[in-house]
């Protein structure tokens, strides 16, 4: 028997998360995600399969997130029509997002045709269309029941506390010499809101290929963050700002809305409207709340409150018109709004019409990538182009750092202590080349006698 694996995506770098399994004849893939980053280089990894697509048995996705999911399409418009293999939260957060990256990369592209800047490396990499179809050939599992993907090929998704509906996908290999997989996918964190801890896979391991995003760093703790987030209410408020708040749809917009419902409600902030302002986040949302058999039910609010995103102080707009109506807010109040790092949206309007009162603020809640809006706006420039207009900031700015959604370095050196072991060979992936490091070290550390850092591209045989 022969079985090997190849890294096509997320190997020395974080995105495009891209791993094919191979056994005697038979292959699937595990996740099949978005390179993101520089635009000519993320277009030529993203345009290229690097595989035929009609020659694999299934694809099993460990969640929802773009760089995980947002090249399935691609293979649906390249005839791949067997199964997409996902959690059911994730196939329904998948019927908003993958539609939506489709829409966003058209109408990039019709605005770079406008200005005459299109060539090919900005041309959309697939059509509604084919999002649709990606979604129509998603088979949803529960967590913690094994199913049968291909061949003697059976998985078993665990809880990964990354995002809603995101897992660790456990792949067991029966034969003679059987095979045990584990792919971490992302690895979230312990006490996050709404969403439960990660309870991953446990026992003996064969092959593990595991994320290491943050194994370099540890974030502040959420109780912190909400500390520091009714600080920064308070104080705007008392002089009728306006907080502006870039977010990213999924995942953080409604950690903000969990934590500004249970500050209201213990009257730690005052009462002042909030206005989810992105239609991506408002269908998430929706997603939310038909999935509440996910949410961690030890947290005191989701417990006593089974109308959580629905707060009388809470407004969420999908109309552009009312989304429009917004610029002649008067404080105090608070706008959330796509994106997370204020590159497009309907977040840059809301920038637009706001910075120059200096009683507003502009509040980072997530990561801000180098040569993003968000990241000047961070680092305290002052005069900044806007939808291509200058704009001189007179508003406060201020940054949240412990809203993540990934497990940070002791999180991931807990996870794997967790698995139990032993654990034969270990592949550290979906990392910068140091953060990959650091994970192999604490890989090491943990016994783990054999650990690689694989190459975009590079196979290994396993399990023989
Ligand atoms: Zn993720
Ligand atoms: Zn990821």
């Amino acid at each position: 028997m022969s079985t090997s694996i190849t890294f096509w995506g997320a190997a020395g770098q974080v995105t495009g998360s891209c791993h094919l399994l191979e056994w005697n004849g038979h292959g699937v893939l595990l996740d099949c995600g978005m390179f993101q980053g520089k635009r000519d280089e993320s277009a030529a990894l993203n345009a290229k399969l690097s595989f035929d697509p009609r020659q694999l048995d299934a694809v099993i996705l460990s969640h929802a997130h773009i760089d995980h999911s947002g090249r399935l399409p691609l293979l649906a418009a390249n005839q791949y029509n067997k199964a997409i293999f996902a959690t059911s939260a994730t196939r329904d957060l998948c019927a908003s997002m993958l539609p939506d990256s489709a829409h966003i990369q058209e109408s990039d592209f019709k605005w770079l045709q406008k200005k005459g800047r299109a060539g090919p490396s900005s041309a959309p990499l697939y059509t509604v269309a084919d999002a649709v179809k990606a979604v129509e050939l998603m088979e949803s599992h529960p967590y913690e029941r094994p199913f049968a993907v291909a061949g003697d090929l059976t998985v078993t998704y665990r809880d990964a506390g990354h995002i809603l509906g995101s897992a660790n996908v456990e792949v067991q290999i029966a034969g003679t010499k059987p095979h045990r997989v584990v792919f971490s996918g992302d690895i979230g964190r312990w006490g996050q809101p709404i969403i439960r801890d990660p309870s991953g896979p446990r026992g003996a391991i064969d092959t593990l290929i595991i994320e290491s995003t943050y194994a370099l760093k540890n974030h502040d703790t959420s109780t912190h963050a909400t500390d520091h987030l009714a600080e920064i209410v308070n104080r705007v408020a008392a002089r009728q700002g306006i907080i502006l708040m870039p977010s990213f749809a999924l995942g953080r917009t409604q950690e903000l809305i969990y934590a500004l419902h249970e500050l209201a409600d213990a009257n730690r902030i005052p009462q002042i409207p909030i206005y989810v302002d992105s239609p991506l986040a408002v269908e998430a949302t929706a997603v939310f709340r038909l999935h509440p058999e996910l949410f961690d039910d030890t947290e005191a609010l989701i417990q006593t409150d089974s109308k959580l995103f629905d707060y009388h102080l809470v407004t969420y707009v999908r109309d552009v018109n009312e989304s429009k109506q917004l610029n002649s807010l008067n404080g105090p109040a608070i706008i959330i709004a796509a994106s997370g790092m204020a590159e497009n949206g309907r977040i840059t309007h809301h920038l637009a019409n706001h910075v120059e009162d200096s009683r507003n603020c502009i509040l980072l809640v997530g990561f801000q990538g180098q040569g993003t809006l968000g990241r000047r706006i961070q680092d305290g420039q002052k005069d900044v182009r806007i939808l291509g207009e200058p704009h001189h900031i007179a508003a406060e700015v201020a940054t949240i750092d412990g809203y993540s959604a990934h497990a940070g370095r002791d999180e991931l050196r807990r996870w794997v202590k967790e698995l139990g072991g032993p654990i034969q060979r270990a592949f550290c992936v979906h990392g910068e080349p140091e953060s990959l490091l650091a994970m192999q070290k604490i890989l090491q550390e943990e016994g783990v006698k054999d650990v690689q850092v694989p190459k975009h591209g590079e196979t290994f045989a396993i399990g023989s």
